[in-house]
């Protein structure tokens, strides 16, 4: 199968990497490919989109031409794993902590509320395990997370974590074949690249 990875901005090399080793780990043979490019997300099996940040990533879409066919994949039931900004980009609502709406360019295909940089800014970034439904206990690394502030059907919050500050907060989402986390999965574990790809095989 093909694999895509986002390619625009942010830690895509981590992802491109990841789903490397899920897919051996699954015994699943898998070409994975950056995409940069509308015609890059034909025939794609799985896709990621990338941390980094959102209002550039989602801004380069635009530019490129990408953003309107990449909603099109991820609504048409393409598995999908988006990490931190990558969320963000997804959420249907978002706003910042500081500065409020953010009018940035979006997907708008996950029924999520998201509050970006909700834990601060980079020297409160940390780290905590924690158990993800259907996924098991994960190390989890939040760099100027965002927080899901709330879900609606058919997305459902899958992780939570407790913070000194902010409270329980929900750290990863479900919404069909769509995975999306607070964290970055891509720094310390497979597991996350192995649902989608698992979702993509028909195996879960
Ligand atoms: N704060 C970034 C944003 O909102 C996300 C940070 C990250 O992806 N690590 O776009």
């Amino acid at each position: 199968m093909k694999v895509g990875v986002l390619a625009l901005q942010g830690d895509v090399e981590e992802h491109l990497e990841a789903f490397r080793r899920a897919a051996a780990e699954l015994n699943i043979s898998a070409e994975v490919v950056r995409v940069k490019r509308a015609d890059q997300l034909d025939g794609l099996s799985a896709l990621a989109i990338p941390g980094g940040e959102s209002t550039t990533i989602g801004k380069l879409a635009q530019r490129l031409g990408i953003l309107d066919r990449l909603r099109t994949v991820v609504e048409s039931g393409v598995p999908t794993l988006a990490t931190c900004a990558g969320a963000v980009l997804l959420a249907k609502e978002v706003s910042d902590a500081i500065v409020g709406p953010t009018g940035q360019p979006l997907l708008a295909v996950l029924n999520a509320a998201v509050v970006r940089n909700a834990y601060g800014r980079q020297r409160d970034s940390f780290e905590a395990n924690v158990d993800v439904e259907g996924v098991g206990t994960v190390r989890a690394v939040f760099i100027r997370a965002p927080i899901f502030a709330k879900t609606w059907p058919p997305a459902r919050a899958i992780a939570h974590v407790d913070h000194p500050r902010a409270g329980r907060a929900i750290a990863a989402v479900r919404q069909d074949h769509v995975l999306a986390t607070a964290f970055h999965p891509e720094l310390t574990t497979t597991a996350f690249h192995k649902a989608v790809l698992e979702m993509a095989a028909g195996r879960l």
